[in-house]
């Protein structure tokens, strides 16, 4: 029997194969061992990877918490985030602070000039970071989570030795994966490296947008496209530096909506010499570079977002104590309260959640892509719900700058795009939680139903075959009795939660049950149709990260009752624990509901009403992609006046210009020493 991917599916069209199969290539081989969300979705329930909640070492915590404390000494004594945020950029003070308390290193081994610290520690990091300035917490997370991690998990010894101890004490790192037309759709890269005649270097053309702090950094991770021996093409991860011949950062940075203080800068590659030696991993395996590093991009942004919730939480109910209206607190209103309680809620789940995905990358768990994927989501998410439900409930206060607090809403809004945009994300829960249920039940079906593509005569032939196969029968009798009379698996027993908490343990039990046979049902009910339905997939995908929310949060409420927590902290944990149970409940039996009785026609509908109206509407009225393949160049101008620009290296000033740029031409490079190209 075959196990076929899912990008062979009868009915789906080629340019539908060809997304799925580059995400299955995205994604890599299958780890042998499923992770944890990956078994909610067969109905099972991983008791051992969940409890205990994980915890870091006595020793490791005390070095965090002395880190924190000199950290926040810094971030509420001198840190000028209002400025940063005005000025469109961090001092390079702010940086060289940065790195002499340790935190531009803190997960490079202290053999390398670091701190040597683990996830779970630079995550506290980041979450304090992100209560104070997220321009901040954004630029340490490209830096340590993504820009030089690379060369700290797959770097060779060379490597490491020339990169790390700089990376840990002089200067910022990029990482460059985004190009003009490659965004969402990682796979896509224009930029190629070509081996020379030699096979000693490499040579980089391309162009690469977006990338945090690119004007900044002393060395960039750079995925090129690269024809490998046997022809096909492939992704490679290389080190380049700024100061190698044909390396033109030709923008410094936009202008934006939030995280301001942080600069992208577009560079382009032209004939870029590129010594072999500098190949992290190996040739080809560079998507595999990416995606492992965005795992822990994925946990700093949840951090970041999550300090920045927990902030607007506790500045937010402050107010509506203390805010009278109708001659009492607003707090006192049944609107305001119902705020209050999700609020606490879901700052409680994202906690729970990131101190768990954290603890499965400290223990280096293998399989845990969707598990950091479902933490990316579900933080920018709810997180932004929480910071915007409190902008709610300040009222007309909340968005004046004096406050900080329309800076923290706008700082915020950027989470759920990057780092893969919520929607891909959902899709990818989607189709990579359930790939290898999805897989078996196509392969059950190739073996035993009926397919009008091939003669009657080979059909049977086929099902009676198979049909006395035992092999085929053991799968397909349980799935067949699932798919055609309903007959559902027994819901999983879940152990290792404090005994008070059972029932919500019972709870969960249910819902995972009944999430692994709406995953078949809506599968069964939508066919082929399944991969293009993505309204569907959300709705499979929700609510595998509810089951993971409530989850973590199981487990760490468990941890905090054996600990014997008591006082108002952890009165406020337990009641919003038992209010996350309740939401995400309902929120899953409304999905339930939703895969069977939806709107998605008339959505459908509707949309294509929609843009058969706005084709009608002149392209030189509105912007238009500069690297759109069917309109590139036919919108409205981008206007430059009255917006700050942000010119790059080669231009005449190398400063930047417009309004309010006074002050910003000494702007440093932040490189340190030039680096040589040689690893
Ligand atoms: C502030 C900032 C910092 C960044 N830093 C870096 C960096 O350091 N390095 C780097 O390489 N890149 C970086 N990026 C790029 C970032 O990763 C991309 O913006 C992101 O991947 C989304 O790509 P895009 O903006 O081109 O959106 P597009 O791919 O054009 O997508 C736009 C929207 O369309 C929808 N969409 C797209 N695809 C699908 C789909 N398959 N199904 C359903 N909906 C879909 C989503 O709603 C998505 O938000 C940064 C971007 C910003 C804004």
């Amino acid at each position: 029997m075959s196990n076929k991917g899912l990008s062979n599916i009868k009915g789906v069209s080629k340019a539908d194969q060809k997304m799925i199969a580059d995400v299955e290539a995205m994604f890599g081989p299958e780890p042998s061992e499923m992770g944890f969300v990956k078994n909610l979705f067969w109905g099972r329930f991983r008791d051992e990877v969940v409890f205990p909640y994980p915890e870091e070492s006595a020793e490791e915590r005390a070095k965090c918490d002395a880190l924190l404390e000199e950290l926040e000494d810094y971030l509420v004594n001198e840190h000028p985030s209002i400025l940063i945020d005005q000025e469109e950029y961090i001092p390079e003070w702010c940086f060289d602070r940065l790195f002499e308390i340790g935190v531009m290193g803190m997960t490079i081994p202290e053999s390398h000039g670091g701190l040597g610290l683990g996830v779970t520690s630079y995550n506290r990091v980041l979450e304090l970071i992100g209560r104070h300035c997220s321009s901040t917490a954004v630029v340490v997370s490209a830096h340590q989570s993504i820009g030089c991690k690379a060369i700290m998990l797959f770097g060779t010894e060379k490597q490491k030795d020339h990169f790390l101890p700089k990376v840990a004490r002089e200067y910022l790192s990029a990482f460059c994966l985004s190009e003009p037309n490659v965004g969402s759709d990682a796979a896509g890269q224009k930029t190629r490296c070509e081996l020379t005649d030699d096979g000693t270097h490499f040579i980089l053309n391309g162009e690469k947008k977006w990338s945090t702090s690119g004007a900044l950094a002393g060395m960039f991770t750079v995925m090129a496209k690269q024809q490998m021996p046997n022809g096909k093409e492939k992704v490679t991860a290389l080190i380049c530096t700024p100061d190698m011949d044909g390396v033109d950062i030709f923008e410094k940075n936009r202008s934006k909506t939030g995280i301001r203080g942080t600069w992208q800068a577009r560079i382009r590659f032209n004939d870029v010499k590129v010594p072999r030696e500098n190949v992290l991993h190996e040739e080809g395996r560079g998507l595999n570079v990416a995606l492992t590093c965005l795992n822990f991009g994925r946990c700093t942004l949840s951090a970041g977002v999550s300090g920045a919730a927990k902030q607007a939480m506790d500045q937010s109910i402050k107010w509506v104590q203390t805010r009278y209206q109708f001659g009492r607190p607003l707090a006192e209103f049944d609107l305001v309260q119902q705020k209050i309680a999700r609020m606490a809620a879901y700052t409680y789940a994202m906690d729970a959640m990131l101190y768990m995905v954290t603890g499965m990358l400290d223990r280096k768990d293998k399989d845990i892509m969707v598990e950091t994927a479902i933490s990316k989501v579900f933080c920018s998410h709810f997180g932004w719900e929480v910071i915007d439900d409190a902008m709610q409930i300040m009222g007309g206060d909340g968005y004046m700058t004096e406050n900080e607090f329309e800076r923290l809403w706008r700082d915020n809004r950027i989470h759920r795009i990057v780092e893969g945009s919520n929607e891909v994300m959902q899709g990818f829960i989607f189709a990579y939680g359930g790939k290898q249920l999805a897989e078996q039940m196509l392969s059950v079906q190739d073996a035993l139903l009926w397919d009008s593509d091939e003669s009657p005569l080979r059909n049977v032939t086929r099902m009676v075959r198979n049909g006395l196969n035992p092999k085929v029968l053991e799968k397909a009798v349980p799935l067949g009795l699932q798919l055609f009379f309903g007959v559902k698996p027994s819901a999983p027993d879940i152990r290792g939660v404090h005994p008070s908490l059972q029932s919500y343990a019972d709870r969960l039990s249910n819902l995972v049950q009944k999430h692994s046979h709406y995953f078949k049902l809506a599968s069964k009910w939508e066919r082929e149709k399944i991969v293009k339905h993505q309204t569907q997939q959300a709705r499979v995908a929700d609510n595998a990260i509810r089951l993971f929310a409530l989850t973590c949060a199981l487990s760490k409420m468990s941890a905090q009752l054996r600990k014997g927590e008591a006082g108002a902290s952890f009165d406020r944990d337990r009641a919003a624990f038992d209010h996350l149970f309740d939401l995400f409940e309902i929120d899953i039996f409304n999905n339930f509901g939703e895969m069977r009785y939806h709107a998605d026609e008339s959505m459908r509908e509707a949309a294509a009403a929609a843009r058969r109206h706005n084709d009608t509407l002149p392209n030189s009225d509105y912007y238009i992609h500069e690297a759109s393949p069917v309109a590139a160049g036919t919108g409205k101008d981008t206007p430059t006046e009255h917006i700050k620009q942000f010119p790059g290296d080669g231009d005449a000033l190398g400063d930047v210009s417009g309004d309010g740029a006074a002050g910003n031409a000494e702007i440093a490079t932040g490189t340190g020493e030039a680096t040589e190209g040689t690893a």
